[in-house]
């Protein structure tokens, strides 16, 4: 008897984008071509009673489970794979070090709309080139039809083998009736279209400016490492001429025909980049941020992914795109805590962005004025080469800062009698000012004057912050408000005062004070509308504006030539947080602020009303300047082995059950002693800072270990035990590998 012959099935594994720390089976169907099917390509697939895009990882012949029992898959939606193997292993890379689930992770490397599994077309346009009749005949032969004549001979005159839509229209609009007239005639044909990366053969449109020594140094450094990993901190004040060196840099990348990916931490603030971008570069700029339509993100992703896109200039979500040929990753303003995604999956865009280069082997380039303490512990640690300008280019001089003492000084509404003055005095210069206070609304508490009751928020451990513009009382935390209260609740009393300052607060008094300028407010509440703040941007570059007030919005990325004072109202409410984070954060913000005065030649001056006039963080700055400042603050934390010197996991719970977190946490507790040989330090639970929010009860447990490795062994064994707890299953948690706050 013949034996018989039993095929094994083949086995797609694939990664599925829900929140379980594991990959899914199933089988392939029997008549698909395996040689043409490579990891990455997305597939449809059953799931449960649903149908879900899957990501394929492996083929393979094994299974842990019953091969009986596997489904097939429904359908394989790309012909190729989107992603490359080493995009792929970066995607892994970061599933296993921020413990989120692979499915998850690789589909936040893809727009929306490939997510949901739609085609991945790219509309390309198309090219014509001539046929061999076309090429052979005398273009003498059409002089009756004089339009085909010359759309012969631009052809046949043409440097280029093909010319493309875009081209052809640019030289005459009418060139389609004639073009199809000589495809009928077999002059010319459509040319197969090259999917293979082109490189442009012009990069520039405009001259690079005349560097300065350090300039040139910085340039030149990177430009000698293009073809290995390396990573540079660019320092320097803003107007020190950084993003003058990016764009030299660049074009030596685009010149030696490679991609550059440069991020941001928030695009739609820096309109001045992309077009100074697009002023200096021939050649296709792709741009991906979270204010563009899922479409136009869609376009950007394929343009790159496809190579017909040259340089990549987006925010943290940009960081995945695939792209044929990186050469070189730039990091703006890399201290930025936008780089960090602070929901689902928690990824520092910043660190991944290393391991991507590492990688490809090409260079990183991190920028800022005022670079994190881990990026200077890495100078230190000479893991970064620094490349440091110390000055403003130009003729700009950098602004003086100032400490104002407000103890026992009169105050109106937060303004000193002295900072009234400097204000008074730049005005009548026919300059302008800017004020900044980093709270919204009129004033944060509402409190009675006849018993003391204060507005409290019922869903959160907060107080609700007064609106009066709106008439409304508001939560900053869970955004729920409610009409402006005009008697007590409880003792009845009309004495309801508002105790604090916030922007609308501060905004009125100078409109008092200064009846005759014009004052803008810019914050979330006024800039909300599209369009507003750009136009705001404009009247104040325009000079129409004379006050400017704001919130945080402002301290990034601005350029206000015409600005010569900047004034910090409140400066004492950063120096107090639990947060060990808050100290660098302030420091970085109070630069960040000053470096919005005096940019063009005239000198810049920055108050800062402090009832803290010997606080030694403001103090260090301001006579010493940001580094002394940063050395010190690194120096604290080696004394206390806070990060850069150890490395930290935030574990968040939270529930609408007040007794659910403490269930969980109890169930963990058993779960911890049986991580062997573990030596990371377990701190808590506590409950979290804002212990309610939103009606969730909150608490929180910190891992700390000195060495990365072990912390991550820790984790990898942990998690994946914690999820299977039945008290998992009751709280909402959430994994924060390198946290940048602990709230
Ligand atoms: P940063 O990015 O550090 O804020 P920029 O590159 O924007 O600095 O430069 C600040 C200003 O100085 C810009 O107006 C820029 O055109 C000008 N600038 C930069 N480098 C030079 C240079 N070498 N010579 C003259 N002007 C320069
Ligand atoms: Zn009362
Ligand atoms: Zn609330």
């Amino acid at each position: 008897m013949p034996k018989l012959q039993v095929v094994d099935p083949v086995i797609f594994r694939v990664a599925i984008p829900v929140p379980v720390y594991r990959l899914f089976d199933y089988i392939a169907p029997a008549d698909l071509d395996l040689k043409a099917i490579k990891p990455g390509v997305r597939l449809e697939v059953p799931f449960g009673k649903s149908k879900k895009i899957a990501y394929l990882l492996e083929i393979t012949q094994q299974s842990d489970i019953d091969v009986t029992k596997l489904k097939p898959i429904i359908r394989v939606l790309d012909q190729q794979s989107l992603l490359s193997s080493k995009d792929l292993r970066l995607l892994q890379w970061a599933s296993d070090y921020y413990q989120h689930p692979l499915g998850e992770v690789i589909s936040t490397a893809f727009p929306t709309a490939l997510r949901q599994g739609k085609p991945a077309e790219l509309k390309v346009e198309k090219h014509y080139c001539l046929t061999e009749l076309g090429k052979a005949i005398d273009s003498s032969d059409l002089k009756r039809t004089p339009k085909q004549k010359n759309l012969l001979e631009k052809f046949q005159t043409s440097a280029e083998a093909t010319l493309s839509e875009a081209e052809l229209a640019e030289w005459n609009q009418q060139w389609r009736p004639a073009l199809n007239l000589l495809i009928t005639k077999q002059l010319l044909a459509e040319s197969a279209i090259n999917t293979t990366y082109i490189a442009p053969k012009v990069v520039i449109k405009n001259q690079p400016l005349t560097c300065n020594p350090q300039q040139q140094t910085a340039i030149n450094n990177v430009c000698s490492h293009l073809t290995s990993f390396n990573t540079f901190l660019l320092e320097g004040v803003t107007g020190s001429g950084k993003t003058e060196v990016y764009l030299q840099i660049i074009q030596t990348v685009l010149e030696q025909g490679s991609q550059v990916l440069v991020l941001v931490p928030e695009i739609t603030l820096t309109p001045q980049l992309e077009a100074r971008f697009k002023h200096r570069f021939a050649v296709n700029i792709a741009i991906s941020h979270s204010k563009l339509t899922d479409k136009q993100r869609q376009i950007a992703w394929l343009q790159m992914q496809s190579g017909q896109c040259s340089i990549m200039l987006g925010t943290r979500s940009a960081l995945f795109t695939p792209l044929k040929r990186l050469g070189l990753i730039i990091l703006d303003e890399e201290h930025d805590g936008s780089f960090k995604q602070q929901e689902g999956f928690r990824f520092s865009a910043r660190d991944v962005a290393l391991v991507r280069a590492k990688l490809l082997s090409v260079p990183v380039v991190l920028g800022s004025a005022t670079p994190s303490l881990e990026s200077l512990h890495n100078v230190n640690k000479q893991r970064y080469t620094l490349l440091h300008l110390p000055e403003r280019a130009g003729n700009s001089t950098e602004p003086t800062l100032q400490l104002l003492d407000i103890r026992n000084k009169a105050i109106q509404e937060g303004l000193s009698d002295a900072l009234i003055g400097e204000i008074h005095k730049t005005l009548a210069k026919n300059e302008q000012v800017l004020l900044f206070l980093n709270r919204r609304g009129f004033a944060p508490t509402l409190i009675c004057h006849g018993c003391g009751w204060v507005a409290r928020c019922l869903y959160c451990d907060a107080n609700l912050v007064i609106h009066y513009d709106e008439g409304r009382l508001r939560c900053h935390h869970c955004e729920r408000d409610q009409q402006l209260l005009k008697q007590c609740p409880d003792c009845k009393s009309a004495q309801l005062t508002p105790l604090g300052l916030g922007t609308e607060r501060v905004e009125r008094v100078l409109a008092e004070l200064f009846a005759d300028k014009v004052i803008v407010r810019l914050d979330r509440d006024t800039t909300q509308r599209k369009g507003v703040l750009e136009n705001y941007l404009q009247q104040i570059n325009a000079g129409s504006i004379d006050i400017i007030l704001g919130t945080q919005m402002l301290a990034k990325g601005h350029h206000f030539p015409n600005v010569t004072l900047v004034a910090i109202l409140d400066v004492d409410s950063g120096l107090f947080s639990i947060d060990f984070h808050a100290s660098e954060k302030l420091a970085q913000m109070i630069v960040q602020v000053s470096g919005r005065a005096g940019r063009a030649d005239k000198p810049g001056k920055v108050i800062m009303q402090t009832r803290q006039p010997e606080h030694p963080l403001l103090t260090t700055l301001i006579t010493q300047g940001y580094n002394s400042f940063a050395k010190t603050v690194l120096e604290e934390r080696k004394e206390a082995t806070l990060p850069p010197f150890s490395y930290q996991a935030l574990l968040r719970v939270q529930s609408l059950e007040p007794e659910a977190p403490k269930l969980f946490f109890q169930a963990l507790a058993e779960l911890i002693p049986i991580i062997k040989k573990h030596h990371t330090l377990v701190l808590g639970p506590v409950a979290a800072p804002m212990a309610k929010r939103a009606g969730q009860y909150r608490y929180q447990m910190l891992f700390q270990n000195t060495r990365r490795v072990e912390l991550q062994a820790f984790l990898k064994t942990l998690m994946p035990a914690m999820t299977q707890l039945k008290q998992a299953k009751k709280v909402r948690w959430s994994l924060d590998v390198d946290p940048i706050d602990l709230y």
